[in-house]
């Protein structure tokens, strides 16, 4: 209900290799080494020292290669057009390279490095008979290779190779080769089949090593794309520049549809403790101007200070429907970049934004701050129809660096005068001529993303603090009135049907008197009712982080919370029973209904206050958003029971089977896997269990903290969520962090281990994928005038060392349950006694939610 595209891998996607034999597209077409221009001197001044090796087996090859390019559009190009040697081709048996956890073998076959250039080698290709094996430590990891490939270690023959790097590899297989004796002949039939192949894949490569080459202390790679007979193509790499080094994946090609299959990521052994990243922005101006057809022309400068010293490659992300015109550096001259080299390997289910390198003049030191300024232009803008419009691009829209980052924003904006738009930030300077708005935006506080949209909207605004502006379409969107089948799908609606529903609309005048499609009919009293679920938030999280919340409607089925804007589905703006008619079941209407709006609204403390570290951390603030959206429902009609009416469907539907396989839903990945959840290609499993169990982990947590006799006996809890917040404004907020604000607000009772730490939790629930089943045995003994409880609790479908506790309480024929005690269980099987009052006929199990478990 967010946008993830925040959390795209960054350099990852630069490494996004393609199949083999798939033909490369025409902008990766092969260069002809002559039409690369290599006129330029060596750029000794970037140049690292030599790896020993080379003085070994390639001395001769390393005099004659070309120079260097130090331009990085010649760089690029020359890169692209190296080919495998045919004149220097090896024979080898039983080479080895280990990279971390991954461990491959070329047992017998045939290798050829690619062409050397300045005496440096950045790749080789091998066929004939290999061997990998990589078995990731983490549990999860494991898991997911096991979704993937069935089995928890990738442990796969190989017939060919594709190898690249930017770190000593060549060194290491040249002083095996030495050591073994084998001299290159030449062989051009070997590598004619491999020339096209290596030119197809080149350029994302070519950008990868540039980023090296161009680099004072460059932080190399490896990678290695393997083909398996037993599951296809594999890509394994090592990258020392992202936060997870090593990538385990496989790139498909389904149905027309690229995507990637992420199997397996995880830090390398020997990574640093700490990342830093090359280019930090300071602060966005964006300028973007919105012509009639909706086409946008946009100018974003950024203002960033570099991080690492030396770096010159900075990676920007835009979306790929904005192309670009021109960047220019500090003081206005055009700097070169790379947009898009590597469409044809990009992926949209890795879910990331398109990139952009643009190439510094020179180095900057650690701390220095600059400008780039990006100009672009293209279509973000999608007509639903009716005057319904939507950005489709989110957080691609202007130019920004990738990961979560809080900064000011100064965004100003010129459209068509018959429109209105709404965006993150306070509106200033609004004016207009005989066909355009203008109006600029600053955001109050810090933001980890902007957004903007706009339409022919009605607005209604509400008294009283924080401000709230709803804003809904004159018309609903096609795709709504295709819903109510007042027309065949796909056409536009009669006029005469239009009307009437405005005309119903104005008659009916309360929202939920008669069918009144008009969404706008429901502006007001949604704009009360998002007001007043702030100020139950208010005393939950802690104040409002801002003064005003501007509510708009968007074509579609979902929301989306940016600061200080929330978009909301038509769905929410919709009365019950035009909701029903639009086709949607009972627990969409509640969604639509009780759940969106006050997730969205929530959203502006968990995701807009603060954020998420990293991919795998985005659980916390979707399910805190999502468990205090239903709270708050909840606290509105104590009778409907809708917290744990929700919390019930969210449990059925995690016990249900993956079809045609004997696990649940919930087997499928743990919450930390994020969105890498979404491509293991089990329907719905990231909304399920992000959402669902997510909602639960926070649900278990509420009723740990909980204390049933205290005038608040959610105190403790709302202190967490308060602590979170206030420790982590304008920052983003990981897992690790999470759980050490639970363990400083933990009880002696869920110290389940002794040890003063939550491990078992979050191990658990967080970073596992056990839910356990129980089954209860007992026996009654009278003592004096009351009973001895005995018995033994089961708990099956876990790991041995899954633990919980579990309440227990006793049932007779009439009367209400009472509680007998919890069992902490270890292992499969824990004995218990109690004393009770009553003799039990029966014995229940957590009848009041404290507890996620398969009661299936
Ligand atoms: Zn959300």
């Amino acid at each position: 209900m967010r946008s993830f595209t925040r959390f795209s891998l960054t350099v990852l996607l630069l490494l996004g290799a393609d199949f083999f034999g798939v033909t490369p597209c025409s902008n990766a077409a092969p260069q002809t080494a002559a039409s690369a221009p290599q006129a330029q001197p060596p750029a000794t001044t970037t140049e690292p020292a030599q790896p020993a090796a080379t003085q070994t087996g390639a001395t001769q090859q390393v005099t004659e290669t070309a120079a260097i390019p130090t331009e990085p559009r010649a760089l690029y190009e020359t890169l692209n057009a190296l080919r495998p040697d045919g004149a220097r081709v090896y024979t080898v048996k039983d080479l080895t390279l280990r990279r971390d956890v991954v461990s491959i073998t070329f047992t017998e076959g045939k290798l050829a490095f690619l062409e050397p250039l300045g005496g440096r080698i950045t790749g080789a290709v091998f066929s004939g008979r290999g061997h990998v094996i990589a078995t990731p430590h983490e549990r999860g990891e494991r898991r997911s290779l096991a979704q993937f490939i069935g089995v928890p270690i990738l442990d796969q023959p190989f017939s060919d190779a594709y190898i690249r790097f930017s770190d000593d590899t060549a060194a290491e297989l040249q002083h095996q080769l030495a050591q073994d004796g084998v001299e290159p002949v030449n062989d051009p039939d070997f590598t004619a089949h491999w020339i096209p192949l290596a030119a197809g894949l080149a350029p994302t490569h070519s950008l990868r090593t540039m980023m090296d080459w161009l680099a004072a202390e460059p932080i190399p790679y490896f990678y290695i794309l393997l083909q398996t007979g037993a599951v296809g193509p594999v890509e394994v790499s090592v990258d020392y520049r992202r936060e997870e080094q090593v990538n385990i994946g496989q790139p498909r090609f389904t149905d027309g549809v690229r995507s990637y299959d992420m199997w397996a990521s995880f830090r390398a052994e020997n990574a640093p403790a700490v990342n830093t990243e090359a280019f930090v922005p300071l602060d966005y101006r964006v300028d973007s101007r919105i012509a009639e057809d909706l086409s946008l022309q946009g100018k974003t400068t950024l203002h960033l200070r570099a991080g690492r010293a030396g770096e010159r490659v900075v990676a920007v992300e835009l979306s790929r429907q904005l192309t670009v015109d021109e960047i220019q550096g500090e003081g206005g001259q055009p700097l070169p970049y790379f947009q898009n080299e590597e469409l044809s390997r990009r992926d949209a289910a890795r879910r990331g934004n398109d990139f952009i390198l643009a190439v510094l003049p020179e180095g900057q030191p650690a701390g220095a701050d600059f400008h780039l300024q990006v100009s672009y232009h293209g279509s973000v803008i999608t007509d639903a129809g009716n005057g319904a419009y939507f950005v489709g691009e989110r957080g691609a829209w202007y130019a920004h660096i990738g990961g979560e980052h809080f900064t000011p924003f100064d965004l100003t904006f010129h459209w068509p005068k018959r429109l209105t738009l709404v965006a993150t930030g306070i509106e200033s300077e609004a004016r207009e001529d005989a066909e355009t708005k203008s109006a600029r935006w600053r955001s109050e506080t810090p933001f980890p993303t902007s957004g903007f949209n706009l339409s022919q909207y009605q607005m209604a605004s509400t008294a009283g603090q924080p401000k709230i502006q709803v804003y809904a379409n004159k018309e609903l969107e096609e795709a709504i009135i295709d819903r109510l089948q007042l027309a065949p799908p796909n056409s536009v609606p009669p006029a005469s049907a239009l009307e009437h529903f405005k005309d119903a609309a104005h008659l009916s005048g309360a929202a939920d008197q008669l069918p009144a499609p008009s969404p706008t009919s429901a502006l007001k009293q949604l704009g009360a009712n998002v007001q007043d679920s702030i100020h139950f938030f208010d005393n939950v999280n802690g104040a409002f982080p801002l003064d005003h919340l501007d509510v708009a409607q968007i074509p579609g089925s979902f929301g989306q919370g940016w600061p200080g804007l929330v978009y909301l589905s038509t769905l929410a703006f919709l009365p019950p029973e035009t909701q029903e008619r639009a086709g949607l079941n009972e627990w969409a209407q509640s969604e639509a209904r009780d759940l969106m709006p006050f997730h969205e609204v929530a959203h502006q403390w968990w995701g807009n206050l603060t954020g998420a570290a990293s991919y795998r951390d985005v659980w916390i603030e979707e399910a805190m958003a999502n468990y205090l959206a239903l709270w708050y429902a909840d606290s509105k009609k104590p009778g409907q029971h809708r917290l744990t009416n929700w919390l019930e469907h969210y449990r059925a539907e995690l016990t249900n089977k993956i079809p045609g396989t004997d696990h649940s839903i919930e087997d499928v990945g743990p919450l930390v896997l994020g969105s890498r959840l979404g491509s293991l290609k089990v329907p719905d499993a990231y909304g399920i269990l992000i959402y669902g169990k997510g909602t639960w982990v926070i649900h278990m947590l509420r009723e740990m903290l909980r204390d049933p006799n205290g005038k608040d006996p959610d105190a403790r809890f709302r202190d967490l969520l308060r602590t979170v917040l206030a420790e982590h404004s304008f920052r983003p907020l990981s897992t690790a962090d999470f759980q050490h604000a639970v363990e400083q607000h933990m009880t002696p009772a869920m110290d389940l281990e002794g040890t003063h730490r939550m491990d078992w939790f979050f191990d658990q629930w967080v970073r596992g994928t056990d839910l356990p089943r129980y089954t209860v045995k007992f026996e009654v003994k009278p003592r004096g005038n009351a009973f001895i409880v005995s018995g033994k609790l089961e708990q099956l479908g876990t790991e041995d060392e899954f633990t919980a506790a579990v309440p227990l309480y006793a049932v007779r024929v009439a009367g209400k349950p009472e509680r007998l005690g919890v069992v902490v269980t270890t292992g499969t099987e824990t004995r218990f006694h109690f004393e009770s009052r009553i003799r039990p006929t029966r014995i229940v199990i957590d009848p009041n939610l404290t507890l996620l478990w398969n009661k299936g």
